[in-house]
């Protein structure tokens, strides 16, 4: 399970007694500095939800304001090229960087496309 506070992507720790929930900075981590990001855990209906007690403000890492976009994007591509495996992967490439990309200003789009994994 990750968390998402754009730029910045954490991964879930440890779920303690209390119902308290650390996440850490996956970029931080990489770079040796443990940042830690914490939520509560409750039952609503059945149904787990977690409520961001507390974040990092500073971090090491620096990732570009596209990064989790880009992990998105990652994984929609896969999970279309999965659907349809008897269409061209490129055709499919064009769909989904079409489909992430009408929402954004030419300039944010640019910066998307050069982080973007590639189609070969
Ligand atoms: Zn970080």
């Amino acid at each position: 399970m990750t968390l998402v506070i754009p730029p910045y992507v954490f991964h879930k720790k440890k779920v303690y007694k209390n119902g308290r929930v650390s996440f850490i900075c996956g970029g931080c981590q990489r770079l040796d500095d443990l940042r830690y990001a914490w939520a509560e855990k409750s039952q609503q209906d059945g149904k787990e939800t977690f409520k961001l007690k507390s974040w990092p403000e500073e971090h090491s890492c620096c990732p570009t304001s596209n990064a989790h976009l880009v992990r998105e994007f990652r994984a929609a591509l896969y999970a279309e090229v999965h659907a349809n495996p008897t269409k061209p992967v490129p055709s499919i490439y064009d769909q989904v960087l079409d489909m992430f990309t009408k929402v954004m200003s030419a300039e944010d789009k640019l910066a998307f496309i050069n982080e973007a994994p590639s189609a070969r």
